[in-house]
């Protein structure tokens, strides 16, 4: 089969590489370089405990906290407000706490399967410098905070994962070179971390390369639909295809739309400051629980990235996101000079917290995978692996019911 992949963010390259894996002549299409988007900047962490999605019940009597506070992570911007409403009722509707374990169970049943979908990707494409197998730590500096957070434990070994619980002192022990401002902590152990993602996101597209696979610098700018027949309309040219898969991230939406397929899809906007300075000052990557944030070593410095921001797409950088980021790096990092960088990136958010992965209610020929949020970066190898295998095949590792986009068409 001739399959297009467009979007080649780490969801693309992995799904990509999987249809190449199963026999598929592939051809990938973006108007960037690969992994140059939202893959680019994250804090790269490989976080097989995070099913607990954002929208939780405490979420609903935190809201207002988090918008007033000044060391919130939580920022919206307020000419977004009148489109964001109803993306954020639906959101709130899913911070109930049954539907809250439903988001959690169908994540669990996505991140067990994480090494399946990135083992052989990632020694294939032999990317293991740019991997660093050191657990990553959740630090909280305050104890309500942290006492509500350890109900959750539980639940997050779930995925397989262990937790080891820190005290002040042992935390102190793991990172010493930080200023301890925290009060508890748990190490997520066996999970690891990125050290450069650019790398990773170059490293694997150059593995679909050497497989034969194809690549098109083009926008796709529409699906074209007549009788049996699919093709891709681009910048460039126009090209038939026996199946499209949309891999596009937050822009995945302009396209389904083409199909009428709307899907609520909104970006959690996050940030990244660079501090190269910092470098090789921990190990691993703390994640400042309470601030929404991580510090991660990266090989080029330590990079700060986090933070949710409404404020749609619009490339503006908000200074105010920026200095709150600063400001917590150098409560913690006191040797912190001025940032060298600073990056903005868009998750690509459903308000249930759950991707879509599966085929278009509309058109058999067209499927879609995206929707990753804030844990694309861990989900992408197992969510192309499970794609690739539904359209080669129509055989999945994982029933893939639950992650339809059936849920949000009327
Ligand atoms: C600050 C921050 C920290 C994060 N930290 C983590 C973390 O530690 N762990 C984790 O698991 N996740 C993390 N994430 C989330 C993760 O980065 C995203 O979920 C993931 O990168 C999304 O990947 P993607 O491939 O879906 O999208 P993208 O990387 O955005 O790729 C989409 C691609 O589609 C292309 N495209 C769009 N429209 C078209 C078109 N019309 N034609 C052709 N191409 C098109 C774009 O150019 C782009 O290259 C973080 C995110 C942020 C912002």
């Amino acid at each position: 089969m001739k399959i297009a992949v467009i979007g080649a963010g780490i969801v693309g390259l992995s799904t990509a590489n999987w249809l190449k894996n199963y026999g598929q002549e592939t051809v990938l299409f973006d108007m960037h370089e690969p992994g140059s988007q939202t893959s680019f900047g994250n804090a790269g962490t490989y976080a097989q405990y995070a099913n607990i999605p954002t929208n939780s019940p405490s979420f609903l009597y935190l809201f207002p906290y988090l918008l007033l506070n000044r060391n919130s992570p939580l920022f919206i911007q307020t000419f977004h407000i009148p489109k964001l409403i109803p993306w954020l009722f639906q959101f709130l509707k899913n911070s109930k706490r049954d539907k809250v374990n439903d988001t959690s169970n169908k994540l669990t049943s996505l991140l067990k399967l994480i090494e399946e979908g990135y083992a052989d990707l990632f020694k294939d494409a032999k990317c293991y410098d740019y991997l660093t197998r050191e657990a990553v730590l959740y630090v909280w500096s305050n104890k309500f905070f942290y006492n509500a957070a350890k109900k959750d434990f539980a639940k997050r070994t779930e995925t397989g994962s262990e937790i080891t619980i820190l005290n002040k002192d042992q935390i102190s022990d793991l990172e010493p070179n930080i200023n301890n401002i925290f009060c508890g902590g748990a190490l997520f152990e066996g999970s690891y971390f990125a050290n450069n993602p650019k790398k990773v996101s170059e490293s694997l597209f150059n593995l679909f390369l050497s497989k034969g696979g194809l690549f098109k610098k083009e926008e796709v700018l529409d699906i074209i639909q007549e009788g049996n027949q699919i093709s891709l309309k681009t910048n460039e040219s126009t090209e038939q295809f026996d199946k499209i898969v949309i891999c596009a991230g937050i822009w995945s939406k302009n396209i389904t739309s083409k199909i009428e397929e709307n899907v609520p899809l909104e970006a959690e906007r996050g940030y990244h400051l660079m501090y190269p300075e910092l470098i090789h000052t921990i190990k691993r990557p703390i994640s400042w629980q309470e601030r929404g944030l991580y510090f991660t070593p990266m090989s080029n410095g330590l990079r700060t990235a986090g933070t949710v921001e409404f404020a749609g797409l619009s490339p503006k950088k908000n200074q105010r996101v920026i200095n709150f980021l600063d400001r917590s790096t150098r409560s913690v990092f006191k040797n912190a000079e001025s940032p060298s960088e600073s990056w903005l990136g868009y998750r690509p958010s459903t308000p249930d917290s759950i991707p879509v992965i599966g085929q278009s209610e509309k058109n058999p020929y067209i499927y879609f995978c995206f929707g990753h949020q804030h844990v694309g970066w861990t989900l992408g190898g197992i969510s192309g692996k499970l794609i690739a295998q539904k359209m080669s095949t129509n055989k999945t590792d994982l029933d893939l019911s639950p992650f339809s986009i059936k849920r949000f068409i009327k």
